[in-house]
């Protein structure tokens, strides 16, 4: 008797615990990724057609794994790269405008000189920070000199992992946008035919929306940081030449005129179109096909980094519904739950907001661009007063003495402070909260100043200013 019994829970415990586990993910623990509920949610049978493509990729792709070096431990990276302070590097995600913002960079650090025999491919003037496919390259160096000031560098590792003391540019582009746009792209370098649904599976099971969405979330927490570019997309879609001028200004290059219109025609989608074979990665694929022991028919036709008829927004529409519920679904349990915006759209106009106010206020130099105080009178040394004793916006880092903005204390005491006993101190504390008085603020500009400066903080020794 005891036997069936011990044959039956055998039986039926897998699929108990999967259960299990799903409805956990839907209802409990829903800032946790679960393939299970992924699974669940896209459909069974989707997922068993997509069975045999993701074995078919993974053999093709299994013949790399001994070559490519990826070095995304953090420590290793500190060691092996010999860093400058001026070194740049655009930590994109992959599909996001990587390519496009490699270029506004390297064409500014030229002074906008176009020159169609400088490089073959944009990776012979750039290295890729963490190797990866770009290891097979031999002119991968990253302590090489490069072909002009400042060093340039292509990464998609994520916030946590890139040092912190070098300046980063990173850029977030719709996620259903980059699933159609890497569709596209791994379909073309592996010469295959996947469908588009059981592509979504592949991404979408092993939870890569939760990291990039998490990812986003640290990069937005830090994006006033000195040594943060940070962008949306669309934003530089819209206005490609605000974006370019603040490329320049944030590499600190001088500005000359025409400069920053030369650019924006050389990043075009459509000049960037003419010039495809510089940017598709041919010499990476080259290799790739090497060690796979394949030859492309006739003439390599890549899909490369500049899609023909890419570099748009909204061809993510084109998913089915499941996914596109799914990617929702995810932002809301993430982004939602720890930033307060329902969606990108809200998120980007509180962005746009906090920009057209700094903008403002920086050519106005006798306004405290914190808490808006004005004294025509003032001098650059007054202001510096304020800021280190008084301005109520600010507050000094109780561990390391650092004067820094209270909306960004709980980040830095979480992710920067070099102090041991920062981070735990801050470990319960959710990011929208305030790290003084731990009341629950919200997390735009206008959150904090309400709460700091009209409603008062009953933390902040500062009170409401002077
Ligand atoms: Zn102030
Ligand atoms: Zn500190
Ligand atoms: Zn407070």
């Amino acid at each position: 008797m005891w036997d069936t019994i011990l044959r039956r829970v055998i039986w039926v415990a897998p699929p108990s615990l999967a259960v299990a586990s799903g409805v956990r993910a839907r209802y409990w623990a829903t800032d946790e990724h679960s393939g299970v509920l992924a699974i669940w949610w896209l459909g069974i049978w989707q997922t068993m057609r997509s069975v045999p493509w993701r074995l078919h990729l993974s053999w093709q792709l299994r013949p790399l794994q001994r070559h490519v070096e990826t070095l995304s431990d953090p420590q290793e990276l500190q060691k092996r790269w010999q860093r400058r302070v001026e070194d740049l590097v655009v930590a994109v995600p992959p599909k996001s405008g990587t390519t496009m913002l490699l270029q506004v960079c390297h064409q500014l650090r030229v002074g906008g000189v176009w020159d169609a025999s400088a490089f073959e491919d944009q990776m012979d003037v750039i290295p890729m920070l963490e190797g990866g496919p770009a290891s097979l390259l031999p002119t991968n160096d990253i302590n090489a000199e490069q072909v002009a000031v400042p060093r340039i560098y292509k990464s998609h590792l994520s916030f946590r992992r890139l040092p912190k003391s070098c300046k980063r540019i990173y850029c977030f582009r719709e996620l259903k946008d980059v699933l159609v746009s890497d569709w596209h792209f791994t379909a073309s370098i592996l010469e295959s035919d996947v469908p588009l649904d059981a592509f979504l599976v592949m991404r979408l099971v092993p939870g890569g929306i939760d990291r990039a969405l998490k990812d986003m979330c640290d990069w937005w927490e830090h994006r006033h940081d000195p040594g943060v570019l940070f962008f949306f997309f669309d934003d530089v879609l819209e206005d490609k030449a605000a974006s370019v001028e603040r490329v320049r200004e944030f590499m600190g290059l001088e500005s000359k005129p025409g400069l920053v219109h030369q650019v924006v025609e050389q990043s075009s989608h459509r000049f960037m179109c003419e010039h495809h074979s510089k940017f598709d990665d041919h010499k990476i694929v080259q290799e790739l096909d090497r060690i796979r022991g394949v030859k492309r028919e006739g003439k390599c036709e890549l899909v490369g980094k500049v899609r023909k008829s890419g570099g748009r927004s909204g061809s993510g529409e084109a998913l089915p519904d499941t996914a596109i519920q799914w990617i929702e679904w995810r932002w809301r349990c993430i982004v939602q739950e720890r930033l307060g915006f329902r969606d990108l759209q809200e998120m980007r106009s509180a962005w746009a907001a906090e920009q057209a106010r700094s903008k403002l206020i920086s050519a106005d130099l006798s306004t405290c661009q914190f808490c808006g105080m004005h004294n025509a009178e003032v001098t650059q040394e007054a202001m510096d007063v304020h800021y280190w004793r008084e301005c109520p916006m600010l507050t000094q880092c109780q561990y390391c003495k650092q004067v820094i903005e209270i909306a960004t204390l709980g980040p830095h005491l979480r992710d920067e402070c070099e102090a041991p006993q920062a981070a735990p101190s801050a470990q319960d504390l959710r990011p929208t909260q305030c790290p003084l008085c731990r009341a629950e603020v919200g997390s735009t500009e206008e959150d904090w100043r309400r709460h700091i400066l009209q409603e008062g903080c009953a933390g902040n020794p500062r009170g409401k200013g002077p």
